[in-house]
């Protein structure tokens, strides 16, 4: 349980911990950041590359007493650009150190010749998926979104399963691979507190993005299955409270957590059902899980659509097959 005893400052939603609210221009609506006070003055995620976010940190940090160059680290959850993108203005203004997982980094430095990797990735799998060629655009209005949105920055010091954060003794890192393969979560035992980035959200199922692999030429992780496991790593830890990046704070996470890894098989037997009639790509699974969406959101319902064949096919409950470099699901 929570300390009752503990009477906080205003503001103050644990003990030493504050959130900040954030506007996004995405369909995820606002981030939550949240700010710790430790050994250093920490911010955990950065907000988009908007000007709007830099004047409602700005105003968040001053009800708590602080301003930007008050902070002295960021740690990152993972590298979205809602999460990352106003890094480099608070390095800039205020010499904080910048943590994250290695995993984040390159897209966080934004080098060319991880963007082209990325790129051809992207180009590789939508041809397996049996996505339509004028639908590759995408690749090009994800990269502009990424510009956008964030700029290239740096991380100071890296972080990893069960580290314990720099400067700020009391919280532990939980590597949560599966929304992104940089994915930390930040854990506090004393009062059972966990800061879940996009782990965990209760409004909203997250998406397990696929990813491009760490080495070329390796297997692309099969990020729906890392993400349940990471799932279930959390439901195992004492948890009272769990605030997310985006929406409410969450009291019932086994239960949320349940529900989410049942809806991976409501989902997977849907997809099930869309192969009685024949054997189909990844792109046609994904048109008819998700009829309403567009192509804009396509890296979204590719995710969606290969992570649950990821896992059909790893139960042996359906089979694939290679022609013309095409991918073919059956029952
Ligand atoms: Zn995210």
């Amino acid at each position: 349980m929570i300390d009752r005893s503990w009477k906080g400052k205003p503001g103050e939603i644990a003990r030493g911990l504050y959130k900040i609210e954030i506007p996004t221009p995405f369909s995820v609506g606002p981030i939550n950041l949240y700010l710790i006070e430790g050994e250093k003055l920490t911010l955990v995620d950065a907000g988009p590359l908007t000007k709007e976010a830099w004047n409602i940190l700005s105003k968040g940090l001053g009800q708590y007493g602080y301003k930007i160059s008050d902070i002295q680290q960021v740690i990152l959850t993972h590298q979205h650009v809602d999460h990352c993108g106003l890094l480099e203005q608070i390095r800039k203004a205020s010499g904080a150190t910048t943590i994250a997982h290695p995993l984040a980094v390159p897209y966080i430095q934004l080098n060319e010749e991880f963007m082209v990797y990325h790129d051809q990735f992207f180009k590789d799998l939508y041809e397996e998926c049996g996505v339509p060629k004028e639908y590759f655009t995408i690749i090009d209005e994800f990269h502009q979104e990424l510009m956008e949105f964030s700029e290239p920055s740096q991380i100071d010091e890296v972080v990893g399963h069960e580290q314990t954060v720099p400067h700020l003794s009391e919280w532990k890192v939980l590597y949560t691979p599966g929304h992104t393969q940089s994915h930390i979560a930040l854990y506090r035992e004393e009062d059972r507190v966990l800061i879940a980035g996009d782990h965990i959200i209760k409004h909203v199922s997250s998406n397990a993005f696929i990813e491009p692999p760490q080495n070329q030429g390796s297997q692309r992780p099969m990020t729906l299955l890392q993400y349940r496991t990471s799932l279930g790593m959390c439901a195992n830890k004492n948890i009272d409270i769990v605030f997310s990046a985006h929406g409410e704070a969450i009291t019932n996470h086994q239960e949320l957590i349940l529900q989410r890894l049942h809806k991976n098989w409501d989902r997977g037997n849907r997809l099930r059902g869309f192969l009685q009639d024949g054997e189909k790509t990844a792109y046609e699974l994904s048109r008819l899980l998700f009829p309403h969406l567009n192509h804009t959101v396509l890296p979204l319902t590719i995710s969606e659509t290969l992570g649950h064949l990821d896992l059909l096919t790893t139960q042996y409950q359906i089979g694939v097959t290679k022609k013309d470099g095409v991918l073919y699901y059956s029952l």
